[in-house]
């Protein structure tokens, strides 16, 4: 494991309830995007094709998602105003990352494909991960299922703001 890696055990959960996701009820994030819950789904922004919101299992504090609400699983199949719209999200979303929790660094990117490692890999989605220094060795890795949600609740509150 490279001194970067973040070592998330949740992940394991997160993959786990991917496959009955799909399996059972569609698309998790057609779905978050239909409900008129961003509060409790950690919506933190809707835009006219797109919407940003906290990642349920975070490599660390403030792992924002963000995606066209659109279901396409390919940057290619976005038309130009829904791109720009996404692009112009993710920018802001980077922003209001930086302002509101000042990591040291920013990790962004996309991964298209089960393979490349999408859990959800029918409807492309940006991760956007804030670093500090040594970040890996103070995650909570233990109790998670009850540190979690206050860390996103506390997070969700933080950035709404910037949005
Ligand atoms: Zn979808």
């Amino acid at each position: 494991m490279s001194q970067s890696a973040l070592w998330a055990p949740w992940r394991i959960n997160y993959i786990l309830e991917d496959k009955t996701e799909e399996s059972n009820s569609g698309c998790l994030f057609c779905r978050l995007h239909e409900e008129n819950k961003d509060c409790d789904n950690l919506i933190l922004e809707r835009t006219k094709y797109s919407y940003v919101l906290l990642n349920r299992y975070p490599y660390s504090s403030g792992h924002l998602l963000v995606l066209p609400a659109a279901h396409v699983a390919d940057l290619d199949e976005l038309e130009a105003e829904p791109y720009i719209d996404l692009m112009v999200l993710l920018k802001k979303s980077i922003k209001a990352l930086q302002k509101a929790l000042q990591p040291s660094g920013i990790n962004a990117g996309i991964n298209m494909g089960a393979a490349a490692g999408a859990g959800i890999a029918a409807h492309l989605h940006f991760h956007i991960v804030p670093r500090w220094p040594g970040d890996h060795n103070f995650m909570p890795v233990i109790a998670d299922t009850m540190v979690m949600p206050q860390q996103l609740e506390s997070s969700y509150e933080v950035l709404k703001p910037f949005f």
